[in-house]
């Protein structure tokens, strides 16, 4: 793009129904947001557990601070990585039962590091239509060729595999599909793996803290463990702070430590955070009455979505899509929503593909049923049929740009 168009640029996005604004949310992050002197009941964040303001963190990172200061001043290779990073990463290893574990910045940073440290040009990476945007840059910013198979499909995933005759393979999953809230058919992923010798990488943003034992993640959930496998979790989400990890065997970290550059050539993250993250680990391990309320909230979402008339279905996750198709319907949802005091955000493409736009509900313990009652009561006035009377699905150019995904 040259200079001289960008402001038309802007203009088309805008035409699209594709441009995206900030709120600026006023105090700490929970089920009622402020903005703008208004409250909002909130199912806007990945903050499931509700750990975001809780106080056990927030002290831990107070505390820190008297301890380390508030800057880790360098890289971990040089001299950023200290006693309560190693204490994390410890923890971490620990609380997804695989041998060693290393704590990146962000799970983004995570994926951009751990994919070009794994394979490169002459290998292959098989990628689920539906992955997370840092997936999709990994594979591209590894040079292996990206070979992307059907959402879950795993026949038309083992075709590709027994098809390929690259050196390496790569199989690269999100465990809870971010904007879908499913569950990708990890066991048989692993098979495929074993039967093609390839590695699976899973990337459990949504289901570490929520799934599982405890709270521990997609690997325990499904019972899965393997030597092929790095398991990326991140901590901005369920554990309500910042930064993202991979887990996996030992000698696998090392390599990774060695070569992954999103680790190398950044700052180490300030060690309050990792304090804070100890804390937050306590905290899933502790008050098991999260998950369980989370379940809880989960099962009557999924209800009240099933009965509601859209595509896709209910999900067994904190996510509960609500797949409208159009853009400009799901904006406009997602602002007679707001003319009720209710934020859910509307989901465009690029983050989802062409054509399921869609209200991304998720909830949170920090919700109460009454809150999810709210929300679906309100929906049922609002959907389908006043919205679509009212707005007609169309379908304008914004359904045929074609996103970076
Ligand atoms: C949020 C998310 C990430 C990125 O994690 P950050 O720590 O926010 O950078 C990676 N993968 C998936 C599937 C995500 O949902």
């Amino acid at each position: 793009m040259r200079r001289s168009e960008v402001r038309e640029r802007l203009r088309e996005l805008e035409l699209a129904g594709l441009l995206r604004s900030r709120q600026c949310v006023e105090g700490p992050q929970g089920p009622r947001l402020q903005v703008d002197g208004r409250t909002f009941l909130a199912f806007c964040s990945n903050d499931y557990l509700g750990l975001a303001n809780h106080p056990a963190p927030a002290r831990a990172a107070r505390d820190a601070i008297e301890r380390f200061g508030i800057g880790a001043g360098a890289s971990a290779h040089i001299s950023g990585h200290t006693r309560v990073h190693e204490e994390l990463e410890e923890r971490l290893a620990r609380f997804v039962g695989l041998p060693r574990a290393l704590h990146f910045s962000t799970g983004y940073m995570a994926n951009l590091g751990v994919l070009p440290s794994l394979i490169g040009p002459g290998d292959a990476v098989f990628s689920d239509r539906l992955n997370h945007a840092s997936l999709i840059d990994a594979a591209r910013l590894s040079r292996a060729e990206v070979l992307v198979y059907p959402h879950c499909d795993v026949e038309a995933l083992e075709l590709r595999l027994r098809q390929s005759d690259h050196r390496a393979k790569l199989v690269a999953t999100d465990a809870v599909f971010s904007m879908d809230g499913d569950l990708a058919p990890l066991p048989k992923l692993l098979e495929l793996c074993e039967r093609y010798d390839a590695w699976l990488v899973v990337d459990d943003a949504h289901g570490f803290g929520v799934l599982g034992h405890n709270g521990t993640g997609s690997l325990a959930h499904w019972g899965l463990r393997s030597p092929r496998i790095v398991y990326i979790g991140t901590l901005g989400k369920a554990a309500g702070v910042f930064g993202a990890f991979a887990a996996a065997d030992a000698e696998v970290i090392e390599w990774i430590v060695q070569r992954a550059r999103t680790y190398m050539f950044t700052t180490a993250t300030p060690p309050p955070l990792a304090a804070a993250l100890l804390a937050a680990l306590d905290v899933i391990e502790s008050e098991t009455w999260r998950r369980t309320h989370l379940a809880a909230l989960i099962e009557r979402a999924g209800t009240r979505v099933s009965q509601l008339k859209c595509l896709g279905s209910p999900s067994a996750s904190a996510i509960q899509p609500l797949i409208v198709g159009d853009n400009t319907l799901a904006l406009t949802l997602m602002e007679r929503l707001r003319q009720h005091g209710i934020w859910v955000p509307a989901i465009r493409p690029p983050t989802v593909p062409a054509g399921t736009a869609r209200l991304r509900i998720s909830l949170s313990a920090g919700h109460t049923q009454e809150d999810v009652e709210r929300l679906f009561q309100t929906l049922e006035t609002l959907y389908p049929k006043p919205v679509e009377s009212t707005f007609p699905r169309q379908s304008g150019a914004g359904n045929e740009v074609e996103g970076p995904r």
